[in-house]
């Protein structure tokens, strides 16, 4: 309900980046609309967008958006960031992506050397106005920025590299390590920044790195983006595994199915802490193939009578390879529209990781020279973004293509928390429109990329690990996660459910703690150039203005006597309609007046103590006639 003021907010806010100056550039203008490249899962590009109409949201490529925070006790941020005992134990904090799907960001130390797994980002909440996204915080290795060797990647998704342009300069530009695919999309974005040139070093699965005291081996995964994997790190104490965002598929699109062979060995020479993708841990039994999914879109296809179009998310980059299969498959023309989509699309042919007939692709503007039935358009916008391909098809505002009667309009994801009315919206108007609208929950984002109970199983049988810690997702995923390890009868104390910086130290016989410490994790907002500039307190006055809307007072007074010398001017914006409330600011004003004119001779010199008189006194009087609690700016201006 309005008017309780000084709603606290649901996270601590702040920050500051380790050090230096915010990025050169924000990225390149896309068309507005665009849902940024391989945006898993996002809906907040990289653009600044002001207002309070920021559209409807976009997953968090698999994420659900669930309150945030872990309840119960939680660790306490320690004053300062050393240890003592530590010293020549190996310590690993995940920063991010243990209280969230998003920011994933994993820091693993021993002695001189620090090591990153992933960098992401996470996209704001709703009482988070005007912030772009928010990334990791790493104030942990503030001066010891030269002790990071080098920055593993996972995969492609924004919740993985996001948080690089800004991180990795400060950190004086440390080598990023990746398979081909994620770092070409690394190196996309980048550009799109504009500036600041990464230091990228493609690996493949073969090979070994040495980072510092680290020795670095890759393998494989399935999750629904290619050129994922996980990756294994022997260190002093022993071998820790992170999986990044994994699932088992042995049919999957890009033809490489999960070696469970290669785990088992890893498995065999003794791991003593697997890091394990929680996202999907409170499903039951296995995820389904992608063979399963691309069969369950074909048959559409195939019943479909006259043209398809099919919805669904950049950075599901597994489903957009199947559809141009299936096109290619039954002899249609397909046309992809949308800024991100068709950058992925010509990123993955450039890596020859898609095959691409001729014959297949048309372009947007050539839908109408073929017959209804041959024609697909695949595009962004299945969440009702307002401006994105998909919602501007169906209002009649794209260029090319408008609906016909006729047309299957499949939603190729699920619908993200948040963005229901907005998908209702859009299936209305293409219902309206004459199109049969299939909205097919098999093909649900959520249901592709991420293991599943069953296969949490698997895979703890095959690595065996000494520890278990869950990474990649909410305190409830989190435990869901633990769950499975503990069915399988993994001890508790073996299993670290921790939370976001939580200190993790394991020595070098082999032995793990969870520390009660934690080091810094708290918000780092990116907005527009800013980088950490926004704090608590503008947050906090963007959710008063979001909430009540504003009321301006202008006083001007005479510089000799302090007088008033005409009525205050009262201008209000997004509280009332001041002509429909004529009364009430007419009240307003007088009140001011008042207060302005009974005020003595030393608070009238003095014009702070006016201005707090009218804040309070306004305040309080708006409120109980209104119950709303806008902001009042006192504005005085001597003459
Ligand atoms: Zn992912
Ligand atoms: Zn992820």
């Amino acid at each position: 309900m309005h008017g309780l003021r000084a709603r606290p907010m649901r996270n601590s806010v702040q920050k500051r980046l380790a050090s230096g100056p915010a990025p050169s550039a924000r990225p390149m203008q896309t068309e507005a609309s665009e849902v940024p490249p391989q945006i898993i899962e996002a809906r907040r590009t990289l653009l600044p967008q002001r207002g309070n109409d920021r559209g409807p949201r976009q997953p968090m490529h698999d994420g659900g958006r669930h309150p945030r925070g872990a309840g119960g006790a939680r660790p306490q941020v320690m004053r300062e960031q050393s240890f003592g005992s530590g010293a020549d134990k190996v310590r690993v904090i995940v920063l991010g992506g243990l209280e969230e799907v998003g920011r994933n960001c994993t820091l693993i130390e021993y002695k001189n050397d620090i090591i990153f797994v992933d960098m992401g980002l996470q996209f704001p909440d709703e009482d988070m106005p005007g912030i772009d996204y928010i990334i990791p915080n790493v104030s942990y290795v503030k001066g010891k920025e030269k002790n990071v060797r080098g920055v593993i990647i996972t995969h492609g998704h924004y919740d993985h590299i996001g948080g690089i342009p800004h991180i990795v300069p400060e950190m004086g530009n440390p080598p990023v390590y990746g398979l081909p695919l994620t770092l070409a999309i690394i190196k996309k974005r980048q550009e799109d920044f504009g500036g600041y040139e990464l230091n990228l070093r493609s690996v493949t699965l073969e090979e070994t790195l040495q980072l510092g005291h680290f020795r670095i081996e890759f393998f494989h995964v399935n999750h629904n983006i290619p050129d994922s994997m996980g990756v294994v790190i022997h260190t002093a104490a022993g071998t820790i595994i992170h999986t990044g965002d994994w699932k088992f598929d042995f049919q999957p699109v890009d033809n490489k199915p999960a070696n469970l062979g290669r785990l088992a060995e890893i498995g065999s020479k003794g791991v003593l802490a697997l890091l394990s993708d929680s996202t999907n841990a409170n499903c039951e039994g296995h995820q389904i193939s992608e063979h399963t999914i691309g069969q369950a879109l074909e048959a559409i296809f195939v019943k479909a009578q006259g043209r398809i179009i099919i919805g669904t998310f950049a950075s599901l980059l597994s489903r957009v390879q199947q559809v141009i299969e299936i096109a290619t498959k039954l002899g249609k023309k397909l046309a992809i529209d949308g800024y991100s989509m068709k950058t992925n699309v010509e990123i993955m042919k450039m890596l020859k990781y898609m095959e691409v007939p001729k014959s297949v692709m048309i372009g947007i503007d050539e839908i109408d020279d073929y017959p209804k039935e041959k024609v697909i358009i695949m595009c962004t916008g299945a969440q009702g973004e307002k401006s994105a391909v998909l919602m501007r098809i169906a209002s009649n505002e794209h260029r090319f293509a408008k609906i016909i009667p006729g047309d299957t309009v499949v939603f190729s994801s699920s619908v993200i928390p948040g963005n229901e009315r907005s998908v209702q919206r859009l299936m209305d108007v293409l219902f309206r429109r004459g199109a049969n609208v299939i909205n097919y929950t098999m093909m649900d984002v959520h249901s592709g990329g991420h293991a599943k109970t069953e296969d949490i199983k698997l895979m703890l049988q095959l690595i065996r690990p000494k520890y278990f810690v869950p990474i990649h997702g909410n305190h409830f995923m989190l435990r869901y996660n633990a769950k499975a390890a503990r069915a399988m009868k993994w001890p508790e104390e073996n299993i670290f459910v921790a939370d976001n910086g939580q200190v993790m130290e394991f020595d070098s016989t082999g032995k793990g703690v969870l520390l009660k410490d934690k080091v810094d994790t708290e918000y780092v907002f990116v907005d527009g150039l800013g980088v950490g500039d926004v704090g608590a307190v503008v947050l906090r006055d963007r959710q008063a203005l979001s909430e009540d809307g504003m009321v301006v007072i202008i006083a001007t007074m005479s510089h000799s006597t302090g007088k008033l010398t005409q009525n205050p001017d009262i201008i209000s914006r997004g509280f009332v309609h001041l002509k429909e409330q004529k009364d009430l600011i007419e009240d307003v004003r007088k009140r001011a007046r008042t207060l302005i004119e009974k005020s003595d001779e030393a608070a009238r010199s003095d014009a702070n103590i006016i201005k707090n008189k009218l804040r309070d006194d306004l305040g309080e009087y708006l409120y109980t006639k209104t119950k709303r609690r806008p902001m009042i700016l006192p504005v005085l201006i001597e003459v």
